[in-house]
């Protein structure tokens, strides 16, 4: 019997995921087909039921499902339970768990690619949604000692550097979390004074409607900081374009997107997630 795997959000039009994920299923020639299951809200319990036919491994969830999909699990890991987001789902025996990969596929492309290692030091984190919570857990856990939030809206930061202040204080962690709003004089100072920025807004996107626009200018950038922008469609994105002009280091989203990707196979299958394919076709699949 063919097996599947699925991605469950809404719109997936432009997801690239089914396309590097059955690259990996082909590589060691599995009877798996990944397929894009597009559900609006009303679908998404039906969605997760029918996940537990026995045909079914299991799934990714994205936009705009990562939190809804939580009480309809049966357990959770400790990373998808504490950034409280789920972005792949397994099936065992007849159970479905959820995981969170996201934080693991940040972390891994900060270190690989962008020669970053977060302990001890100071980040800006530019947007307050579901990427930016599993962004800001993986520098707490990682020791990154101090994080400024800075969102359009500056309640959904605020509410974010809540959770975050929880979570040092329950870990024991010594971080310091703060919220500034996006244009005010402070951001250029707490700008200077850290050394990695991370854009997880959905400015710049390719398709979003908002491809052309950056949430910084190169006259913002100092120099010194390590530009991380999640964005990965198009690979360079203005946030990236503006950090070169100034001179600072840049990693776009792609290695992020794979390397979650690639531990959500390694859940699925068992086997080890074949990189190089997965790139590849990921790097193919970008309009
Ligand atoms: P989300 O939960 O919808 O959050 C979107 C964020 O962008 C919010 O902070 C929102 O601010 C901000 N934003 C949206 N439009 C804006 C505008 N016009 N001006 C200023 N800020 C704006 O989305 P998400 O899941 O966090 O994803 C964010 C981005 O990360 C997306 O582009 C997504 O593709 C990317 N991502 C990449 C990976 C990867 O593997 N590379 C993984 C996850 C996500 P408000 O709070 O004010 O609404």
């Amino acid at each position: 019997m063919t097996q599947h795997i699925s991605i469950i959000g809404y719109p997936l039009r432009h997801s690239i995921s089914p396309i590097f994920q059955q690259a990996a299923l082909d590589y060691y020639g599995l009877d798996v087909e990944y397929e894009a299951w597009e559900t609006n809200p009303l679908q998404l319990s039906a969605a997760i039921g029918e996940l537990r036919y026995p045909r079914n491994l299991g799934a990714n969830v994205t936009i705009p499902f990562k939190e809804e999909v939580l009480p309809m699990l049966d357990d959770l890991d400790e990373v998808a339970d504490e950034v409280g987001a789920v972005n792949t789902i397994v099936k065992r025996e007849d159970l479905l768990l959820g995981y969170n990969t996201d934080v693991a596929g940040f972390l891994r492309a900060l270190r690989n690619e962008g020669k970053f290692q977060p302990a001890g030091r100071a980040a800006v984190i530019l947007g307050a949604g579901g990427a930016a919570r599993a962004v800001c857990y993986g520098l707490l856990a990682e020791g990154a000692s101090r994080l400024t939030l800075v969102n359009r809206s500056v309640e959904n930061a605020e509410e974010l550097a809540e959770a975050l202040k929880d979570l040092v204080g329950k870990k024991g962690l010594h971080a310091e979390v703060n919220v500034l709003p996006q244009d005010v004089p402070g951001v250029e100072g707490a700008l200077a004074e850290c050394e990695l920025v991370v854009n997880c807004t959905s400015l710049g996107m390719k398709h979003g409607g908002q491809e052309k626009r950056s949430p910084l200018r190169a006259e913002q950038i100092p120099r010194h900081v390590l530009v991380y922008d999640l964005v990965y469609n198009p690979t360079e994105t203005p946030l990236l374009k503006a950090a070169a002009v100034a001179g600072a280091r840049t990693l776009g989203g792609l290695p992020m997107l794979v390397y979650q990707g690639a531990a959500a196979f390694e859940l699925w299958t068992g086997r080890e997630a074949p990189l190089q394919v997965m790139f590849e076709a990921a790097g193919a699949a970008l309009d």
